[in-house]
């Protein structure tokens, strides 16, 4: 017998019919002999429905109304859940986030946790309850309502996994797990049993969207083991947690490719003491966070200097350099959108060498022109052509030996047919 926390995002959660489903999945958990906390996101789309309301009425809304708006998401997707918990003759009990003892920092919006205090929880599991928790919110010293960032239930569900000191905290979405790389553009991608919380973290810092950072972090420090699983079929997904053995013999744990930053290059810049200080210090004060940084070697004084921004800072990085520009007497500003960035990840690669010289070598035999590079520990980025990142994340992952056996095959399903497969074996 286990203590579970069970999470479902939103799209399981999107229609009565498939929170008849989470009901019965918690139901068969609970039956399983394990104690069982759900923790849910807003149904489907109604964040984003919420935040299009408040823009309507007010194209800036003061946060604190904002949040006490957004918070009402999860709080009908609990009280539904909590109710076809009870339609099928188990009980449940629906907490908010303040009734569930989360309290965080007054920063309205994208509020961090600072104590859970499980009390209520812990009272309505030991008299027979399913408690069923609200995601994304908490409540501040004030009293008021808080919010955790978009993607937030993902950290509540960790911070009320350690606060009750949970075996495992189960993270159900429509991805069944973490792969090598993302089997939509490399079929042979293989999905990982268990990763550790360093290699996710950089996964998902270099563009694999399966679990929200934050969640991540906060698993990590506080040791909570999060199983990354589908919430359509009963397959083991992937454990995150501390390294293991298994992890050592690897040197790449994955590849993940992030298609939405851009590169920016500053041609005939002056080779003089304080210009890139110049540049970045102005970046930085109009909110472009610059990822990748090269400069050429200077030639008659002159020379250029790159970096890749996401897209979405895009607008600003152009208006700041149009500003910059002629101050420190460069040439012109050049913006590449298409480009990707392809990384390696793994703990392994801290102690083997030669990672970057078989990686260059496997891209240069297949064509792939390298055109910025960056490294972690245990990371190494390179950017490419947009056109080419598919190529380039299938090569690496056959030259550094991740390719599985089977062939993953895309099926696009419909809603009836994620409902159907909801439905499946229960
Ligand atoms: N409902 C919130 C969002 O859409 C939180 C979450 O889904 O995790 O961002
Ligand atoms: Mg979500």
């Amino acid at each position: 017998m286990a203590l579970i926390v069970c999470k479902f995002g939103g799209t399981s959660v999107a229609s009565p019919e498939r929170l008849r489903n989470v009901a019965k999945r918690l139901v068969a958990r609970k039956q399983e002999g394990h104690r069982v906390v759900a923790v849910v996101s807003a149904m489907g789309k109604t964040t984003d429905e919420l935040v299009g309301l408040a823009a309507a009425v007010n194209p800036n809304p003061p946060t604190r109304e904002l949040d006490r708006l957004l918070s009402t998401g999860e709080q009908v997707s609990m009280s539904l859940l909590a109710m076809a918990i009870e339609a099928r003759g188990y009980q449940a009990m629906s907490f908010t986030g303040r009734q569930a003892g989360i309290v965080t920092d007054n920063t309205h919006n994208k509020a961090k946790i600072v104590s859970v205090d499980s009390k209520r929880i812990l009272e309505a599991l030991d008299a027979g309850y399913i408690p069923v928790v609200a995601g994304f919110q908490g409540i501040d010293a004030n009293g008021d309502i808080t919010t955790l960032g978009r993607g937030g239930s993902d950290t509540t569900a960790v911070a009320v996994a350690w606060g009750i000191d949970a075996d495992v905290c189960e993270i159900y979405s429509d991805v069944d797990g973490v792969y090598s790389a993302d089997p939509r553009i490399c079929p042979r991608a293989a999905k990982l049993d268990e990763i550790s919380y360093d290699d996710m973290l950089e996964m998902a810092g270099a563009g694999s969207g399966v679990l929200q950072m934050r969640a991540v972090e906060f698993a990590r420090k506080f040791n909570v083991v999060i199983h990354s699983r589908s919430a359509f079929s009963d397959a083991e997904g992937t454990y995150v947690k501390e390294a293991c053995d298994m992890m050592e013999e690897a040197v790449i744990t994955g590849i993940a490719h992030d298609t939405s930053e851009v590169k920016v290059t500053i041609r005939g810049v002056p080779d003089a003491t304080g210009v890139a200080a110049k540049v970045f210090s102005a970046l930085a004060g109009n909110s472009v966070n610059t990822d990748m940084i090269i400069q050429n070697i200077s030639e008659d004084g002159f020379t250029d200097i790159s970096f890749t921004c996401p897209a979405a800072d895009m607008g600003r990085a152009k208006e700041t350099l149009d500003r910059v520009v002629p101050e420190i007497d460069a040439r012109e500003v050049d913006i590449d959108e298409n480009v990707a960035k392809v990384s390696l990840v793994g703990t392994g690669m801290r102690s083997t060498p030669g990672v970057a010289a078989r990686a260059f070598t496997v891209l240069g035999e297949n064509d792939i022109n390298i055109l910025a590079i960056s490294t972690s520990p245990i990371r190494l980025s390179v950017v490419v052509d947009a056109a080419q990142v598919a190529d380039a994340v299938r090569c690496l992952h056959t030259a550094f030996d991740l390719d599985s056996d089977e062939v993953f095959e895309e099926t696009q399903l419909s809603a009836e047919e994620i409902a159907a497969k909801m439905n499946k074996g229960r």
